[in-house]
């Protein structure tokens, strides 16, 4: 890497770090989209497609009918009127599901159901409620005019046609589209394999009771589920202990099976922390400290070409690192092009404080208020407070070299969650 480690104090001045920008940049730099594989639709549900996928047949692919009725031939029912009904013989009945084997000649009519082919030599329907049965005659009381309640061959989508973009990810509508035009196996980019581990000799799972300074493990929590919302398929790896070789050890073990690895803890002072003591000697992770509060100390890297996340260990600073970098490069990976959460601009219900020279993130509920967009704090500022992040919908972004920004003061609000209960 070309950068030589950050100093490690000067916690409070802008010495030494680099812009939200800058550290989004070296991410998103390093990541791409998966190689596309075709997989069975309900695995490619949500992935993008990797090409355009075009028709190889036309939908409908064969003329059917839209009503339950007679299939005839229009020119015989042309006078038909409820005065004088049109008395053709019935010739036969055309099934959903079957090729129709009665053949309607002059005269003739064939009884069909909503959905069943139209039978050769028919060119219209006289739905059943304009028909009067009897015996082996029907009586046709209205003319219907060629084509009438008949679903035309390729009406939906022409054979060549395109289906789906590339690009486009497949949602409900997509899915069932493509299961319509026989497309079982689309090529997508498939949802990344991310392998969380939780680094600190404090931890313990949360299905322990904590000894007295024991911490339970929330962050790998808090990531599966992140990872899971933005698409990634998570795999939890665990606590490990402040250990360089345990890390080395559990990294490597989930290699084979990873596209990308996220830790938590650990990267903060200096070579005593795990992720740097295994990581930073052999050169496969850079470690900064980016102008952002909570979040600043990061690690970013590959580890034989897997990029590899070292996420501060403060319960804040990984949910709010996640929404800045991770997510990003997660959609990326995906083969997402929107990879931005949506931003409003909102007034502050109360004043923020934060550090002067560093992006200040503030939890807050945003919520529409009569003259435009309110944003509501949740809490005090410390990066420990996973509840503030709980309480809230969106990131307040308060820009460096603002140390408090007033209530009633307008702020860009990340938004990365709506309309919940
Ligand atoms: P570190 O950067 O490893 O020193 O961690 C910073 C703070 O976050 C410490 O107070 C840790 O106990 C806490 N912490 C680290 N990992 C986790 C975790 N997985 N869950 C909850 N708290 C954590
Ligand atoms: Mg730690």
């Amino acid at each position: 890497m070309d950068d030589l480690p950050p100093t490690l104090h000067d916690h409070d001045s802008a010495e030494g770090l680099i812009s939200v920008e800058e550290a989004r940049a070296r991410v998103l730099d390093a990541v791409s989209p998966l190689a596309p594989l075709q997989l069975a639709l309900t695995e490619a549900y949500g992935c993008v497609s990797a090409e355009d996928v075009v028709a190889s047949e036309s939908l409908p692919a064969f003329a059917s009918s839209a009503m339950d009725g007679f299939a005839v031939r229009a020119a015989d029912v042309a006078d038909a009127s409820p005065e004088r009904p049109a008395e053709l013989k019935v010739v036969g009945k055309a099934m959903i599901g079957y090729r129709p084997e009665a053949v309607v000649g002059g005269g003739e009519a064939v009884a069909i159901a909503t959905g069943a082919p139209i039978p050769a030599g028919a060119d219209t329907i006289v739905p059943i409620e304009n028909a009067r049965v009897a015996g082996e005659t029907v009586q046709l009381l209205e003319a219907a005019p060629a084509g009438r309640h008949v679903r035309p061959v390729g009406e939906d989508v022409a054979e060549g046609a395109v289906l789906v973009e590339r690009g486009k990810r497949l949602g409900a509508p997509e899915l069932g589209l493509l299961a319509n035009a026989g497309h079982a196996t689309p090529l997508v980019h498939p949802r990344p394999r991310v392998v969380v581990l939780s680094t600190g000799d404090e931890l313990i799972p949360p299905t322990e009771t904590p000894d007295f300074g024991q911490i339970r493990d929330s962050n790998a929590y808090t990531v599966f589920g992140a990872l899971r919302e933005a698409g990634a398929m998570p795999v939890l790896a665990g606590i490990v202990r402040d250990d360089a070789d345990s890390l080395k050890t559990t990294v490597l073990d989930y290699l084979i099976q990873a596209d990308a690895f996220i830790s938590s803890g650990g990267v903060s002072v200096g070579e005593r922390d795990v992720v740097k003591a295994a990581f930073f000697r052999r050169g496969d992770i850079d470690f900064y400290k980016v102008a952002m509060q909570p979040g600043m100390p990061q690690g970013f890297g590959q580890i034989e070409g897997k990029p590899y996340f070292g996420l501060p260990g403060n319960p804040v600073s990984v949910f709010v690192s996640f929404e800045l970098f991770v997510r990003p490069a997660i959609l990326t990976m995906l083969g997402r092009t929107q990879i931005e959460r949506p931003q409003v601009r909102a007034s502050l219900a109360a004043d923020v404080s934060g550090p002067k020279g560093k992006m200040q993130y503030a939890r807050v509920v945003v919520e529409r208020g009569g003259d435009g967009w309110v944003a509501t704090p949740t809490g005090a500022r410390g990066s420990n407070l996973i509840s503030t992040v709980a309480r809230a919908n969106g990131l307040a972004m308060i820009p460096p070299g603002t140390e408090t920004a007033p209530a009633g003061s307008q702020v860009q609000v990340m938004v990365f969650r709506a309309g919940e209960d």
